[in-house]
């Protein structure tokens, strides 16, 4: 779990190296004891000689040390040609030479794979297909031979736009006015390039909007802006803001307490020697309320939903767990501060 293989130098690919390392650095290293940021390596494959291509330039060249600083390894002119479970075969693309690289987690960023549903329509509309499966939209969004089904976003094709938010945005406002008969049907779809962004890692991004081209926290911070502007409703802003500040400015990741749910452990029955007599009730498997107990083997495998409710201390790290007010000493194994631990730690 600790070596990432990020493939394709795209917006997707460097938000998610930029982000894996920096959560290994602020987030792993905070909160798992025995795990240090630079223990988890992030390698960033691109078969372009750059990142970031459409950019290019100064933005691009930005990018790419922003990533090498921040510990990424970024390989740019050389393709992933295969994938197995152990990792990569990398080729470069000038002298063919190809090599190894081992990782437990390979991630695809170099382009999307359109739903199957896609498949459906274009067998039924006689629409035709690029190599991904996406589908060749006529100019008005319309599919194949209909003329009252529309496609958009990232399952469709179109003047080659780039298959990124703006497009699916703007696609679905224009059919939107087809449907409402604020501009008739058939109507040509026009993008209009309100410019590029890019998000790298915290503090840092890239942006250009026509001519201008911005870089670091200036960009980083209209790239916010942006996609605050972007969400629907002040519920879903405010909460955006608050789960940032809680990211960005601490080092709170909430998403990592419910992953680490999966490997649950009672600290009490932890520390118990294996010899403590057992009560009646917990021989037989029920709380003292006389509810089933938990399983924990069950809790393992079962999804989120159904689940017995995780320790009290996972719902908030400001009230103090049994887990909590005992001391650690530096080299000693540390349970998360939820009360769960790592699984190599408790082993
Ligand atoms: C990590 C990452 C970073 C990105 N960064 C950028 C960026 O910086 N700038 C940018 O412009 N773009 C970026 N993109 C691309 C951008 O997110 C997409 O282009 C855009 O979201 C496409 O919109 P969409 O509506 O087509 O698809 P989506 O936003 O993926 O929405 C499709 C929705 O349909 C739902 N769905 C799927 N199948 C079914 C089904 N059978 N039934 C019901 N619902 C279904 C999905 O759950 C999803 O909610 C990024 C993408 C990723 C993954």
């Amino acid at each position: 779990m600790l070596s990432f293989i990020v493939v394709g130098a795209g917006p997707t690919g460097v938000e998610l190296a930029g982000q894996i390392k920096e959560l290994a650095q602020r987030y792993f290293a905070e909160s798992i004891g025995n795990i240090k940021g630079e223990d988890v390596t992030v390698t960033l494959v691109e078969g372009a000689d750059k990142v970031l291509p459409p950019f290019g330039g100064k933005l691009s060249e930005y990018s790419k040390v922003s990533l090498e600083k921040a510990g990424v390894d970024v390989v740019v002119g050389t393709m992933v040609t295969d994938i197995d479970e152990h990792g990569a075969t990398l080729k470069t693309a000038n002298t063919g030479e190809t090599r190894r690289l081992t990782a437990e987690t390979i991630i695809w960023s170099a382009g999307i794979q359109a739903n199957d549903f896609a498949d459906v329509l274009a067998e039924r509309t006689g629409c035709e297909t690029v190599r991904s499966g996406r589908l060749l939209v006529d100019n008005d969004f319309t599919v194949g031979r209909a003329d009252n089904i529309y496609a958009i976003g990232d399952m469709v094709t179109l003047d080659n736009l780039p298959a990124q938010s703006p497009f699916a945005m703007q696609g679905g406002r224009h059919v939107a006015k087809m449907i409402l008969g604020k501009v008739p049907a058939g109507t040509a779809f026009q993008y209009r390039d309100k410019g590029s962004m890019a998000i790298i890692n915290r503090f840092r991004a890239i942006t250009r909007v026509g001519k201008i081209e911005l870089t670091g926290f200036i960009a980083w911070v209209l790239w916010l802006a942006v996609h605050l502007v972007y969400l629907v409703g002040f519920r879903n802003r405010y909460i955006a803001v608050m789960s940032w500040c809680g990211s960005f400015l601490g080092h709170r990741r909430p998403h990592f307490y419910y992953a680490q749910e999966l490997e649950p452990v009672a600290p009490a029955e932890a520390e118990k020697p294996a010899d403590a007599p057992k009560t009646d009730a917990a021989k037989a498997g029920v709380s003292k309320t006389g509810a089933p107990k938990a399983d924990a083997t069950k809790h393992r495998a079962s999804g989120r939903r159904g689940r017995p409710r995780p320790p009290r201390a996972c719902l908030s790290r400001s009230r103090r767990s049994p887990v909590s007010e005992r001391k650690f000493s530096r080299n000693e194994a540390r349970p998360h501060r939820s009360g769960l631990v790592a699984r190599d730690a408790r082993d």
